[in-house]
């Protein structure tokens, strides 16, 4: 049972969180940052505690700092959000040994899929079709050359810790592989204290396409169906819809039996997504597992009507699903943007600073999760996402109309954000025509999008 909950996080998805925890009857303990003391998550909490600096490291990623939190609030359970400590199996198994339940997967299984390369292995264990390239990952320069006139150029070299897009290089011959390899080595030594690489095949502009999946503590294991997440910008995804639009049915069946096969071999037990590519052919190839609630889960909310933070917290007391693959259906076409605090027409720099009007969208098929009010200030500490809209209507051309139609209402004041790009997508022909892959914003911005 779990009656308590301290939300390590900040934001739209520490809202996102509160709101679950309120309509399960859990009380609610909110941390914060020096720089987030007047967030307006905080204000739905029943508790809150400052964990620290502005900076990160002294506060959402620290664990000592969370733990303290934990145990001055006296809380049972710790939801972690998306990003900072949620991946972190470290952080998993301090919750675990000092009796709170930590809202995710079990440590195993972080660890597992966390290492990028290990994870790979295992869904070709499990039978999965992965992206052609190292069996595991790649120590040294011989090895990767050998892999690569294997497979064939161009190859991606990609962080075994990575995430968020960094920690990958393209190589198109062996002078470039030799320099990605070290270069995609520092990167994600940096970033994630872990150097590790591992080779992949570069596919040709694929599409994103991904299973949303829950798993309990009996071994039941379902999906919620895909999200198409290809509009992208440096490997970072900025809108996503259910279902995908390009792919026919049989493949999308496919794609599901796969992700369920894959999570139940590993006895995965909490909310998670199997991502994959997916080539012209519509072949497609596995390539990470992300093991929490990822931003883009109300897409599959929206589609199926299920509350997946909800039904994440009643796994984690260690109930059981409850219901079949077969009672979650898929109804309409939900899509999701990114409402980032970035400037569009100045290669989207950040943009923090005062929000002086905030006026949201409404009306049927609407939903905006944001933290943000008028008169917030928009820390430059963080991720600049500062909101998400998200529209569900009967088919993808009403969600089309109704998301520009909500984007029409959607006016910030004071800071510049990624409306006025989102709304351009939309109004894009190949857009609305549901051919896209993960080129297609790149080829948008240079004005050859087709
Ligand atoms: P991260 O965890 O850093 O987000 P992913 O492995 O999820 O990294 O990949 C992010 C994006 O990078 C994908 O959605 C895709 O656009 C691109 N990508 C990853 N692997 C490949 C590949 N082998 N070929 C082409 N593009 C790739």
């Amino acid at each position: 049972m779990i009656s308590r909950v301290l939300v390590a996080n900040r934001g739209e998805i520490a809202l996102r969180v509160i709101r679950a925890c309120r309509e399960l009857g859990l009380q609610t303990v909110a941390v914060y940052s020096q720089a987030d003391a007047k967030a307006g998550y905080l204000r739905f909490a029943d508790e809150t505690i400052c964990i620290g600096s502005a900076a990160s490291a002294g506060s959402y990623l620290s664990i000592p700092n969370i733990l303290a939190a934990a145990e001055i609030a006296d809380v049972d359970a710790i939801h972690p959000g998306y990003g900072f400590l949620s991946e972190n199996a470290h952080f998993a198994d301090i919750c675990q040994a000092s009796n709170i339940t930590f809202v995710g997967p079990s440590p195993d299984s972080i660890r597992t899929l966390g290492d990028k390369a290990a994870a790979r292995s295992a869904a070709q264990a499990a039978g999965v079709p992965v992206v052609p390239g190292s069996k595991g990952a790649v120590h040294e320069e011989a090895d990767a050359l050998r892999v690569a006139h294997e497979i064939g150029y161009p190859v991606l070299v990609k962080a075994s810790a990575g995430g968020g897009g960094r920690g990958m290089r393209v190589a198109h011959n062996d002078m470039s592989l030799r320099a990605g390899l070290q270069a995609a080595s520092i990167e994600a030594a940096a970033a994630f204290g872990d150097g590790t690489v591992y080779l992949e095949k570069y596919l040709d502009r694929p599409r994103h396409v991904e299973v949303q999946l829950l798993g309990d503590k009996h071994g039941n294991v379902v999906h919620f169906f895909e999200r198409d997440c290809s509009i992208q910008r440096r490997h970072q995804k900025m809108l996503e819809e259910s279902p995908c639009p390009s792919l026919p049915l049989e493949v999308r069946k496919k794609m599901h039996r796969v992700a369920v096969k894959l999570l139940k071999s590993i006895n995965y037990n909490s909310a998670g997504t199997v991502e994959f590519l997916v080539d012209r052919d519509n072949r497609f190839y596995f390539i990470e597992v992300n093991a929490r609630i990822q931003v883009e889960h109300p897409v599959s909310e929206m589609v199926t009507g299920m509350d997946l933070v909800k039904e994440q917290l009643r796994v984690a007391a260690g109930e059981k699903l409850g219901y079949e693959q077969s009672a979650i259906k898929l109804r309409g076409v939900a899509i999701e943007v990114r409402v980032n605090a970035e400037d569009p027409e100045h290669d989207f720099r950040p943009s923090a600073g005062e929000v002086t009007s905030w006026n949201t969208p409404g009306g049927p098929g609407v939903r905006v999760d944001s933290h943000v009010y008028a008169g917030y200030y928009v820390p430059p500490y963080y991720d600049s996402m500062i909101a998400k809209l998200i529209v569900h209507a009967e088919d993808r051309k009403a969600a089309i109309a109704r998301l520009a139609r909500a984007l029409d209402e959607f006016t910030v004041g004071g800071i510049r954000t990624t409306i006025p790009f989102h709304r351009r997508v939309l109004a894009h022909a190949g857009f609305a025509a549901g051919h896209y892959d993960t080129g297609f914003v790149e080829d948008f911005l240079a004005g050859s999008a087709v």
